[in-house]
């Protein structure tokens, strides 16, 4: 593959999450704009200092889905937001239409904790 391929792609990638960043910035400050900076789930309340700890979850887990009125959003905590993913996944292994499909336990394991890092890796620093 010639390099500048290669360039091209890094330029597009770059691209793509820079807008995603940008979206993400975006729709946390509305929100904490919105809400008080309270954690949704333990009522841990933030201020300047460690504001970066309270993120904004989806509640439909569609990071896309954004309404103007914030219906969408919920602010958690880290260790809350990790745990509303976490029993969401749990949710989904316990009941999900492939359960049939379980032999190599540990081989899925592992692909639903690859996803659990995409759904909840977005950078919220
Ligand atoms: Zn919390
Ligand atoms: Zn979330």
């Amino acid at each position: 593959m010639a390099k500048s391929d290669n360039d091209k792609l890094d330029r597009v990638v770059a691209e793509a999450r820079r807008a995603r960043e940008q979206r993400e910035q975006d729709y946390r400050a509305r929100a904490l704009q919105m809400y008080p900076h309270v954690c949704g789930r333990c009522g841990r309340e933030f201020n300047r200092a460690n504001l970066h700890e309270l993120t904004v979850h989806h509640r439909d887990h569609d990071h896309d889905h954004n309404p103007a009125d914030g219906s969408n959003w919920e602010l958690l905590c880290l260790y809350c937001h990790d745990n509303e993913h976490q029993r969401q996944l749990e949710a989904q292994q316990g009941s999900g239409p492939a359960a049939g499909d379980t032999k190599g336990g540990t081989a899925s394991h592992k692909a639903f904790a690859g996803l659990k890092d995409l759904l909840s890796g977005k950078k919220e620093d």
